[in-house]
């Protein structure tokens, strides 16, 4: 591949990136400036120009869909062969192989999920086992684990970090050390094992970490704002004392501060190190100025410790349509309208697999789910264990399973031990069928992707592939609408993006209230929902969950700022002015002036006003806080709005 082909396409500042000699390079840059491209770029010039040969790459991604289409896009720029994998990925691959080295005996096998020992932990150390409480262990594990901290070492850190706890900070510590015990005595690895093990291996085995850096030389990360502390040290482990490392991300972009990830590595990097190539991108590739305009909207208000680069993405892609906003009476009504809407889309010729649902939770899935299914749209349910816990995705893994080795060539094998499962040649008729059917010949992709890296990889290997992506939550790609949790939508695209659910209590999540950090990740999460979208952003909300429900719900709190103000739905959500001129924030007086329109408050207005706590209030309606018995007085007690009252 001749290197104009591979710098086609590539603006300035990615080519810097792409062409900056072996050694430590850092892309900070916003959504959709093209930093997932510079990077495959940049593995291509390296491999093309001969400085590293394509096997002595590494590169990690967030997801399995991410590292696929990663060795498929550098597969076309004529490098095959480079290693693109989630971090687990890797860990587990490495680990299989240098198990016999580093442990002994046989290989440890992968939990299935931890909620059964996480139980019988619980259950010793006499806490709670309801299924709530067994989830809130469990994600402090993880979390704990994430972040480097044993049994031992949790009670301390907690502390320190004022951290909430799911109970007395003694039981975690039980149940945690409980787990451990347990998982162990079993020889059991969870997924942070992997991790853990892989780099314990490298740091305690000099032979081993001496062979691994001979075979790998070159490290490029994507979504670097989210590593976590575990999956650093397990970078530093493969590194060693080595530099040639090339990592991109957006701090505004930070959405997993929940499971230990900090942006720190990121932001830090540079003075890390301090010879590294460091590339700023702005411009942004992927969205209309409109969707832009409203991702920059909604960024320049973040406040707070993870504030990263203050820098507005600046479109470059020709105008769309405007940004739709619609209220509801209730969440069935909100999925229905926003199928109805996908339907005639699609009967209008855009493709279904160009339209995603973007959701907080993935409870919310369900009646998009069975709205889709009434107009006949095929989808997918991405992000979650739901694409691993389906029926015909459990038949097709029990069959591929038992059928044990047969080395026809795997997709061979899996297309035929599939038919009895459902698999036939033709899509059938039915939106569910057909649903089903899709899940089927995503297994079979999967096997298309494994086979291209592992060409000898037989049934039972694909079997064990089919139970980490499980145990990973990383479902395949499946045609169709694409209904995803907002975790599960980072690093992708879609021509059309829907935005739903947007209410206080769901984005923000509700126990996101009264902290101002985890209301910062609840924006940058619907900032990583809105810049999903090339062309079209709808976002809507219900006032109800049922039909004739109470109306006690409200938009989010997000919305105030997006809505333009001669928008119909902003009369509310703006705090009920529809004038066209932009106002202040606070008092509503028209802005004039740069900085005051920057701002969106004018001078004479006090700083410290708190304009979020200030909207929600605006936002109720009379009849509303009547509904919720809210006393008239709550609102005007309020030291901040008696600072405005005062005004
Ligand atoms: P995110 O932060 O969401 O992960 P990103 O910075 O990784 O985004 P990419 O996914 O690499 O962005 O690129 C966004 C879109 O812009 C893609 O469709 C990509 O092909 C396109 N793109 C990137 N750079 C350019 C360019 N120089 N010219 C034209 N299109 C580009
Ligand atoms: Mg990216």
């Amino acid at each position: 591949m001749s290197a104009p082909t591979l710098e086609a396409g590539l603006d300035d500042e990615q080519l810097a990136a792409v062409t900056a000699p072996r050694g430590p390079v850092c892309v900070l840059a916003g959504a959709g400036t093209g930093k997932t491209r510079t990077i495959t770029r940049r593995i291509a010039h390296l491999a093309s120009t001969g400085h590293v040969a394509p096997g002595q790459v590494l590169a990690v991604t967030f997801t399995a869909r991410a590292a696929g289409e990663m060795r498929t896009r550098l597969r076309a720029l004529g490098v095959p062969g480079v290693q693109a994998r989630t971090f687990h990925a890797a860990a587990l691959r490495q680990l299989r192989y240098f198990w016999p080295r580093v442990v002994g005996g046989p290989q440890w096998q992968l939990l299935d999920g931890k909620l059964r020992l996480v139980g019988q932990a619980a259950a010793r150390a006499k806490a709670g086992t309801d299924a709530a409480s067994l989830r809130d262990f469990a994600s402090e594990i993880e979390w704990a684990k994430a972040s480097l901290l044993t049994p031992d070492g949790y009670a301390a850190a907690v502390a320190k970090l004022r951290r909430e706890t799911p109970g007395p900070v003694e039981q975690v510590v039980a149940v945690y050390a409980g787990y451990e015990a347990l998982k162990n005595r079993a020889e059991m690895l969870d997924f942070d094992d992997l991790l853990l093990h892989t780099a314990a291996a490298l740091e305690e085995h000099s032979g081993v970490a001496e062979e691994f850096r001979d075979r790998y030389r070159c490290f490029v990360v994507d979504e670097y704002q989210d590593v976590t502390p575990l999956q650093q040290r397990v970078l530093d482990a493969w590194l060693g004392e080595r530099d040639d490392l090339t990592v991109v991300g957006d701090a505004n972009q930070t959405i997993y501060t929940f499971a230990g990830a900090s942006p720190r590595h990121l932001l830090e990097f540079p003075r890390r190190f301090p010879e590294a190539v460091v590339v700023r991108l702005q411009r942004d590739y992927r969205s209309t100025p409109q969707v832009v305009a409203a991702a920059n909207t909604l960024i320049g208000a973040a406040r707070g410790r993870v504030a990263g680069s203050r820098l507005q993405l600046v479109g470059q892609l020709p105008p769309g349509p405007d940004p739709d906003f619609t209220e509801h009476d209730d969440e069935p009504a909100e999925a229905a309208a926003v199928a109805k809407k996908i339907a005639r889309m699609v009967a209008d010729g855009t493709q279904a697999s160009e339209i995603a649902v973007l959701f907080r939770i993935n409870a919310q899935s369900e009646v998009y789910e069975q709205a889709l299914t009434e107009v006949g749209v095929p989808y997918q349910v991405r992000g979650g264990e739901r694409f691993f816990q389906r029926a015909e995705v459990r038949r097709a893994m029990i069959a591929i399973r038992s059928a044990g080795p047969v080395d026809a060539p795997l997709v061979d094998a899996v297309r035929a031990v599939l038919g009895p499962v459902g698999l036939t040649a033709e899509p059938p008729s039915g939106a569910q069928q057909r649903a089903q059917w899709e899940s089927l010949l995503a297994i079979v992709e999967l096997a298309e992707e494994l086979v291209a890296v592992e060409p000898a990889a037989d049934l039972p290997r694909f079997a064990a592939e089919l139970e980490t992506r499980a145990d990973a939550a990383h479902p395949p790609t499946v045609q169709g609408v694409t209904l995803a949790s907002l975790h599960a939508a980072k690093g992708l695209e879609w021509d059309v993006v829907f935005l739903v659910g947007l209410v206080d209590g769901t984005l923000p999540i509700q126990h996101a209230d009264g902290d101002d950090e985890a209301i910062e990740e609840e924006r940058r999460l619907l900032y990583v929902g809105i810049t999903r979208a090339r062309r079209q952003l709808a976002l809507s909300w219900a006032l109800s969950r049922q039909p004739g429900g109470p109306r006690r719900r409200r938009r989010s709190r997000f919305l105030y700022g997006l809505i333009p103000d001669e928008h119909p739905a902003s009369r509310i959500a703006n705090g009920g002015r529809g004038a066209s001129k932009p106002r202040c924030r606070v008092c509503g007086s028209p802005l004039i002036g740069t900085d005051a329109l920057k701002l969106r408050r004018c001078g004479d207005c006090p700083s410290d006003v708190d304009v979020e706590l200030l909207d929600r209030l605006r936002g109720w309606r009379a009849d509303e806080a009547k509904e919720q018995q809210v006393p008239a007085y709550v609102v005007f007690t309020d030291a901040t709005l008696t600072a405005i009252a005062e005004h």
